[in-house]
């Protein structure tokens, strides 16, 4: 697969879209945000030689690498087992178990994330997540396959890396004795795919707003950008209802599915903007129950993100008008065939979610950290606005960066999905050094 030449950490204009995304969509980092998050926090970043001098860092980073083949085999068994959205139950009780045997204190909250306690010497708490959830139903072969370096299966990088990753950093840490002064919360959470509208990422910083001082989220592969911007989204359903009817004795009649297909057809030519980079995705449509039966409803669902409000607003406003229109056209339509007796159509619109927007500073001791744990590991990487987890704490206020956890992918969101894990050690020693940079190393001698 094509990947990209990673880019200089300081480079913030030049920018290549990598195949094999997470569930996040990146773009163009703007020169400006609504929201500068985390500049005056106090913790300084551990400067890399002090993190890679550090024999119990040292021996931690030896140990990833050392440790890459077993991590992947992990990576398959958590991806194995199915995470449709709303029902993670299962792969968290797997993770939950996981984590217990890092050594951490692991609680799993009423919604289903999955919490594992790192104390520190101080009660500040970092947090590093990797969401559970997956886009695929229920019914989806997750069965693993292998193709010469490649493994596919639906969800196995987004997010099979990150959770695998948060494993094998959290047990890694615990062999290697590494104390750090904030407590770290090693997290897998609900709710970051789809209609999901990451309402994991919202408890948990519900739950530990007060402690929280960094978030790191690990999403999917890769390990030559840190997503530093929250690219904001807006998710919309729209109903169309109707009186329904025979195919052929009804004809005429106003039919649900006819509307939806005029208006969509008028709304997929909005134009958008390549500045802010605009996009929006009719990502499902669905209605009618047979064939020869005239549909008396059609559901639309669409995506929207910019990376200005203002456009995700425009375009919200014109997929309204649209289908508004659509469905004056059928119902002019069927008053021509003189039909319209049997009935109106009628449309319902609601949001099913919205993303909000921030960004982190530039001054941010965990982009130093990144940046960090890139010199150190002669790693170049670049920075991107992408729509993860890290969206909440950044909207709040709360530091955050989304990142891969290594290796590389393609396929994200569907059935091809594969993950190649060449490379993987970089990834997980470039996290493994970003947690610690951040959480700060503790060398205190021994309380
Ligand atoms: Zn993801």
């Amino acid at each position: 697969m094509p990947v990209t030449r990673p880019q200089a950490a300081t480079d913030r204009r030049a920018w290549v879209l990598r195949l094999g995304m997470p569930c996040a969509i990146l773009s163009l980092m703007a020169a400006s945000f609504t929201r500068d998050v985390g500049s005056s926090a106090s913790q300084p970043a551990a400067a890399p030689a002090d993190l890679a001098l550090n024999s119990s860092v040292k021996q931690a980073m030896a140990s990833l690498a050392a440790n890459a083949g077993a991590i992947t085999e992990e990576q398959i068994r958590i991806t194995q087992i199915a995470a449709p959205p709303f029902q993670e139950n299962a792969r968290g009780a797997y993770l939950a178990k996981l984590l217990a045997d890092a050594g951490l204190k692991v609680q799993t909250d009423d919604i289903g994330n999955v919490v594992g306690e790192r104390a520190g010497s101080s009660t500040d708490v970092v947090m590093v997540t990797a969401h559970l959830d997956t886009v695929f139903p229920a019914d989806t072969n997750v069965k693993a396959r292998h193709e010469g370096t490649r493994i596919y299966a639906p969800g196995i990088s987004d997010n099979g890396t990150g959770l695998a990753a948060l494993v094998a950093v959290a047990r890694t840490m615990r062999d290697a004795q590494i104390r750090t002064r904030h407590t770290i919360l090693f997290v897998a959470d609900v709710g970051e795919e789809g209609e999901g509208n990451l309402r994991g990422m919202r408890r948990l910083a519900d739950a530990w707003r007060k402690r929280l001082r960094y978030v790191i989220a690990l999403d999917g592969a890769a390990s030559d950008y840190v997503s530093t911007a929250a690219l904001p989204s807006q998710r919309v359903e729209i109903t169309i209802t109707g009186p329904g009817g025979h195919s052929w004795s009804d004809f005429g009649t106003p039919n649900a599915v006819n509307a939806a297909a005029r208006g969509v057809a008028r709304f997929v030519n909005t134009p958008t903007p390549r500045n802010p980079r605009t996009s929006f995705n009719v990502g499902e449509i669905e209605g009618g129950t047979s064939i020869n039966s005239i549909p008396d409803k059609a559901v639309i669902k669409v995506d929207l993100r910019s990376e200005s409000d203002a456009e995700i607003a425009k375009l919200a406003a014109a997929l309204n008008a649209a289908i508004a229109a659509g469905v004056d056209e059928e119902m002019a339509w069927a008053q021509k065939r003189g039909m319209t007796g049997a009935g109106a159509l009628s449309i319902s619109s609601k949001v099913m979610g919205v993303r909000p927007s921030g960004a982190l500073a530039d001054g941010s001791p965990l982009l130093a950290a990144v940046r960090a744990a890139d010199e150190a590991l002669g790693n170049r990487s670049r920075l991107e606005r992408s729509s993860t987890d890290a969206n909440i704490p950044l909207s709040l206020g709360i530091p955050a960066v989304a990142m891969g956890a290594g290796g590389r992918s393609g396929g994200a969101h569907s059935l091809g999905e594969w993950y190649d894990p060449t490379g993987r050690a970089l990834g997980l020693q470039r996290v493994l050094l970003t947690v610690v940079g951040v959480a700060g190393l503790d060398t205190a001698p021994d309380r």
